[in-house]
């Protein structure tokens, strides 16, 4: 197997996927840094609640993504028990080599990184790139970890709001990508008519 430099990690709930994942998505492969980029939808997102089968946040990202240089990764989907980030980049290492792993995390999350499974192990494996978001642009310094971050004019967007937004009849069109939105009206996900 070819051994590569970079290679970024981007995993998430995506539940579901929306176009501030797409904007950070695209902002990356613009940017070459990365020779590889593969996206990672959460088997079992043991730190959320009540989310959607994974088979279907598996198949938005697709969608979404259906246009991009990158790798889609059911690795935790096809691992039994909680997704821990840990058990994810030892598995991608066996099937990617390369001399670099970098973790992609948003703000938000990259501040609740030490109650991750394993914690010491996965900064040892992996370098964090922090993307900053609206509402967390404090980024914490992680005893540990190595990271850089990542100011793109991220979309103020959450999955949460959009669930509750699709939950109350809302339109929100403008902040998924369509073929997402259809799948969502076409599974009734989240109480969307
Ligand atoms: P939820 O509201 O359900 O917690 P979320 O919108 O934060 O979901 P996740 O699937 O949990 O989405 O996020 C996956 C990764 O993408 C996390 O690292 C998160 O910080 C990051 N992320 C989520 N939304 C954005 C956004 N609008 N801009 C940049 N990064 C984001």
């Amino acid at each position: 197997m070819i051994k590569i430099k970079n290679c970024a990690l981007f995993g998430g709930t995506f539940d579901p996927f929306h176009n501030g994942h797409l904007l950070l998505i695209r902002f990356l492969l613009a940017t070459r840094k990365f020779d590889r980029l593969v996206v990672i939808p959460a088997g079992d997102p043991y730190q959320k609640s009540g989310s959607a089968p994974a088979s279907d946040r598996l198949a938005m990202a697709k969608l979404a993504l259906k246009d991009e240089a990158l790798t889609i990764s059911d690795c935790e989907i096809r691992r039994a028990g909680p997704s821990f980030a840990i058990d994810t980049v030892k598995e991608i290492k066996d099937l990617i080599p390369a001399d670099r792993y970098t973790w992609v995390i948003g703000s938000d999350a990259f501040a609740g990184l030490p109650s991750w499974e394993r914690f010491d192990e996965l900064t040892r494996l992996v370098d964090f790139l922090v993307v900053v978001r609206p509402g967390a642009s404090d980024v914490p310094v992680i005893s540990g970890a190595t990271f850089e971050t990542l100011e793109i004019g991220a979309l103020d967007i959450s999955a949460t709001e959009l669930r509750n937004r699709l939950n109350h009849g809302e339109d929100v069109g403008a902040f998924l990508p369509a073929d997402v939105l259809s799948y969502i009206k076409e599974k009734h996900l989240y109480g969307a008519a």
